[in-house]
Order: C-alpha cells, then sequence, then structure tokens
C-alpha cells in the first residue's frame, strides 16, 4: 500500500513550512538560551524556500520532491541545521529512488536520513541534537505497524523532554556544558513539527 503520493510530499513540506513559521519565536528562544538564537529564522525561512520551489514544480516522484527540498534547505539554510536536514532529505530521497512510498519503504528512508545525519553532524543518540528525535523515531516505525504511526507525536515529545536533561555534546551547545542542561534542544524541536506535519498527512489521520 502506498503511504505517501508525491501531493502527500509536496503537502508535508508545506505543512512543516506551517508549523516552523508558526512556531518560529518559540525555535529562536530555544536557540537563544543554547545557542545563537538563529533556529527560527533559518528554518522558518528555509522552508518557505523549499514551499515557494516546489509549490511551482511537476514531480514525478516522491523522492523527487524529497531531493528538491534537500537541495533547498542546503544551499538556502544557514548554520548546522541547514546541511542537516537537506543530508537527511537527500539521503530519503536516494533511499526511495525508484520505488512507491511503502510503510516499509519509508521506515528505510527513515534509517537512510538518520544514518545521513549521523555521518554529517558525527552524532550519536544522547547528545542533545534533533539526530535524537530522529533515532527514537527510526527505532518506533521498525516496531510498530503503520495504523499505529500516529504514535510518533508522543515518541518525538518524550524524547524532545529528555534533551531537556542532557548536556549537550555536539555543536554550538556543547560550549555549555553542564549550563546547556535545562533547555530542550531547539533543533529536536524543529524535528518534532517536521515529524508532526508527516502525521498530518498520513491519510488514516483525516478518517
Ligand atoms: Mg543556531
Amino acid at each position: 500500500m502506498v503511504i505517501l503520493t508525491v501531493d502527500q510530499a509536496k503537502q508535508w513540506m508545506i505543512e512543516s513550512q506551517k508549523k516552523l513559521v508558526e512556531h518560529k519565536e518559540q525555535l529562536t528562544t530555544l536557540d537563544q538560551a543554547i545557542g545563537d538564537g538563529d533556529h527560527g529564522i533559518n528554518m522558518a525561512r528555509g522552508f518557505s524556500e523549499v514551499v515557494d520551489k516546489i509549490e511551482g514544480t511537476e514531480y514525478d516522484t516522491v523522492a523527487d520532491v524529497l531531493k528538491s527540498a534537500a537541495m533547498t534547505l542546503t544551499a538556502k539554510v544557514g548554520g548546522a541545521s541547514g546541511p542537516l536536514y537537506g543530508t537527511a532529505f537527500l539521503k530519503m530521497a536516494v533511499s526511495l529512488q525508484g520505488k512507491e512510498v511503502t510503510a516499509e519503504a519509508f521506515v528505510d528512508a527513515v534509517d537512510a536520513g538518520l544514518e545521513g545525519i549521523q555521518t554529517r553532524g558525527k552524532a550519536e543518540f544522547g547528545e542533545k541534537t534533533l539526530f535524537d528525535v530522529w533515532y527514537q523515531v527510526a527505532a518506533f516505525l521498525h516496531s510498530e505497524p503503520y495504523d499505529t504511526w500516529e504514535g510518533i507525536l508522543e515518541v518525538c515529545q518524550a524524547i524532545i523532554e529528555d534533551t531537556r536533561e542532557m548536556v549537550a555534546l555536539r555543536g554550538r551547545a556543547s560550549y555549555l556544558k553542564e549550563r546547556s542542561k535545562g533547555h530542550i534542544d531547539p533543533g529536536s524541536m524543529s524535528s518534532f513539527y517536521i515529524f508532526q506535519a508527516f502525521v498530518d498527512v498520513l491519510e488514516w489521520e483525516k478518517a
């Protein structure tokens, strides 16, 4: 069964953009606490560029949509997050090339995205980065059937809260060492909005 069509993939990016714009201030505040405060602006602007690009373009496959998003994010989003999200979507696109997006194919694609983030960011689980969210979502997708994927939201919320108590070991926040504790990781939060947008576009959500 196809779970994500080209139109749904476009809608995923559009819904992501809406959520990131809506929560721009929150992401900025989180990044001001342990980073340089640009995450809200970067993500809102980057995804607005993605939407501008994909809304005016015809795509044959979901892989093409994600590749297009990846190129835009890598080119337009500053800081560490542009290349990380760009890599994640690019690896997902490569994984989905020539395939219909079944639940199984999507799980493989998230694995590929996760690996991309890990390689690009040299991240491990528990270092208070967006990798933590992707890692938990991938683990969940492997263990749960498609019709329970709404559970992605709870999985994300739990790991986001966990990042609050973590000491940052990667990126700018790691300079703060122990002082990074007590703050949610901004990249984890933006990843949540992207996965929340994904859940929004799945068809069973509308039933
Ligand atoms: Mg920043």
